[in-house]
């Protein structure tokens, strides 16, 4: 079965031009669009970048996981919204979508998880940028070096891609 990948439509401005770069209005810096993720406009009529670019909003996101109130709120919705058949299937076509379009991520991934099981790799349990003990995960700068990581809680992970993404822009990955 042959299965298409559904692009969403390139962020426009209001005139409907395609944007190239966008300005933050948190951290007062203009940056390309690929810094920023996407959301529909109120009319769904066009794509429109988000008014922070994606450090930004890693950054805040991260103080906002801190906070055990909304951790737990957190929790609680990702418990009932998992639980759904529609949930379920959105996540496993990511998934195959997913594998498609990043070999070279799943790779490396793959390669820590043996590493990890061969015993090359521990995990402490505690993040290396932010000094909490949390669940953990091993953050790649660069996935051509399967074993070049950095364990990170996920708020900082976040925060490490989004920075990552920034440096390196891949061409036509605009998610
Ligand atoms: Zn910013
Ligand atoms: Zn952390």
């Amino acid at each position: 079965m042959q299965m298409s990948v559904k692009h969403l439509p390139s962020p426009t401005n209001a005139a409907g031009e395609r944007v190239v770069d966008g300005y933050c209005t948190q951290c007062k810096q203009t940056k390309s669009a690929k810094a920023f993720s996407c959301e529909w406009n109120r009319s769904k009529t066009r794509r429109k970048l988000r008014a922070w670019c994606r450090v930004c909003r890693a950054v805040y996101d991260r103080e906002k996981r801190n906070d055990p109130v909304v951790r737990e709120r957190i929790r609680q919705i990702n418990r009932e919204y998992y639980k759904t058949p529609q949930r379920r299937a959105q996540l496993a076509r990511a998934r195959k979508r997913y594998r498609k379009r990043c070999p070279e991520k799943l790779a490396a991934r793959t390669a820590v998880q043996m590493a990890v099981r061969r015993g090359d790799l521990i995990y402490t349990g505690i993040c290396v940028h932010c000094y909490k003990k949390r669940k953990t995960g091993f953050h790649h700068d660069d996935y051509s070096r399967p074993l070049d990581v950095v364990e990170l809680c996920k708020a900082c992970h976040k925060i490490a891609d989004a920075t990552v993404m920034l440096s390196t822009l891949p061409e036509g990955d605009e998610r």
